[in-house]
């Protein structure tokens, strides 16, 4: 058996992770008695079954995964943004490239929320439902934009790495790598210190990866045992319409997109991506998912790091269309269940608000929340409507962001080969980027090794 699990690829250890996490949390769920808990006794002491597995040992393999994959994102971006930025070869190709990538990941995300309502209109998932909730949901102030704009700019790099604040983290990476073009012989040496740097911390990213199917494991078992079921039945018609069309999204809308704005295959884009997907399911943070997407996306599609380690944190900041369709089918079902006619000028403002404010939220679980909030508001809905839907939010937030992670591949696909930085014969190649995957944990490189 053991054997076995070891002959399998990453991503396909990283998939029976999640699916035996997920068994294992609906097994322990079934096991709890009605305290939602159950004891057994070892060594002639009593144990919380919750306590030692669900708050215990899954709790800390989970946290030690999520943190590790986060330790790498501050660096990664920094240091693999100013490779790419220096090494462009005239900096209009900057001004080109991001003029692109921002245009697109708000045309995706408009078309996103627009293909949500739609098809909630058509569906209306709150009609006839009376639901009385004792959930209670308090909006935080979003930004404004002017403030998003302003923030843009770190006043301390310093404090915005150490914040993790992206937009920040990659503004100043960006004006840095600049800098470093126009240096002559000063920034080429940095730029080879900088190529080593992104080497070696590429390098972590796999040995973490290597751990991931039990991080994932641990994460999934304990979801899925305090995940209520009940909650999910009761509002079935919006989480089954949330579902389909965040998929409809993923499998019609992504490949089109890819096929008309690039010619290339959608099925080997979908197939690349799955790892980051599955990342992004089990982390339910775009964020977190970062190191594993930007690998994807040089590693097994090919783009070039000058594209890739721009447009990707770029996208994992700003793009987030899985969230943008979970705001559209919320709007409609918490109007229809108030009784609120919206009007189609309500609905534009809605598809406005929602993807100008994707533009300021981080990517972290529960995110679109706040945004929801910010959307409800502009057109007058009840904002403590979001408590009839928090209770199944968690599993949307999974799904969404690994809608959310394809999102910034495929446009970060479509940007690279307009810019003819992709490499075809690596995206064309299905197991391109796998042979990296095993690290040899019994020996290090030699000095020898690594120098030639
Ligand atoms: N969790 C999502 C992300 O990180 C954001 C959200 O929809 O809440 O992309």
């Amino acid at each position: 058996m053991k054997a076995s699990f070891d002959s399998l690829s990453l991503t396909s250890k990283i998939f029976v992770g999640m699916v035996l996490g997920i068994l294992t949390g609906f097994l322990l769920q079934l096991a709890f008695d009605d305290s939602g808990d159950l004891t057994f006794s070892l060594l002639g002491a009593e144990f919380s079954t919750y306590g030692f597995f669900v708050d215990g040992i899954f709790n800390v393999i989970g946290q030690v995964f999520i943190s590790s994959l986060k330790m790498m994102v501050v660096p990664l971006v920094f240091v693999s943004l100013v490779c790419g930025t220096c090494n462009l070869s005239e900096p209009s190709q900057l001004g080109r490239l991001g003029g692109k990538s921002i245009a697109l990941y708000i045309i995706t995300t408009a078309i996103a929320i627009t293909l949500a309502i739609t098809i909630a209109l058509l569906v209306s998932p709150g009609e006839g439902l009376d639901l009385t909730t004792d959930a209670t949901f308090t909006a935080k102030e979003p930004p404004s934009l002017a403030q998003v704009i302003i923030n843009m700019v770190p006043s301390n790099p310093i404090s915005a790495m150490a914040n993790a604040s992206m937009l920040q983290v990659i503004v100043f990476a960006l004006l840095f790598g600049v800098a470093m073009a126009m240096s002559g012989e000063a920034g080429k040496r940095l730029g080879n210190f900088f190529e080593d740097v992104n080497h070696v911390i590429m390098r972590l990213i796999t040995i973490i990866m290597n751990f991931a199917p039990y991080g994932v494991y641990a994460l999934m078992a304990k979801l899925f045992s305090t995940i209520g079921l009940d909650t999910i039945l009761s509002l079935i018609k919006y989480f089954l319409l949330v579902v389909a069309v965040l998929i409809t999204h993923a499998l019609v809308v992504y490949p089109l997109i890819l096929r008309i704005f690039a010619g290339l295959s959608p099925v080997m884009l979908l197939r690349k991506v799955r790892e980051a997907a599955m990342f992004a399911f089990s982390t339910a943070s775009s964020s977190a998912t970062l190191p594993i997407t930007l690998e994807t996306a040089q590693r097994k599609l090919g783009i070039k790091n000058g594209v890739a380690s721009f447009t990707i944190p770029l996208g994992a900041t700003i793009n987030m269309d899985g969230t943008a369709i979970m705001q559209g089918c919320a709007t409609v079902f918490i109007a229809q269940v108030y009784g609120v006619d919206l009007s189609v000028s309500d609905y534009l403002m809605v598809i406005l608000t929602a993807t100008l404010a994707s533009v300021g939220t981080a990517g972290v679980p529960s995110a679109g929340l706040i945004m929801l909030a910010m959307v409800l508001q502009q057109v007058n809905l009840p904002v403590e409507g979001i408590a009839l839907i928090i209770g199944v939010d968690r599993l949307l937030d999974m799904t969404r962001t690994a809608v959310n992670v394809t999102g910034d591949c495929t446009v970060a696909t479509v940007v690279a080969k307009s810019e003819k930085q992709i490499d075809l014969d690596v995206y064309n190649d299905p197991n391109a980027g796998d042979r990296d995957e095993d690290v040899d944990f019994k020996h290090f490189e030699s000095n020898e090794e690594i120098k030639s």
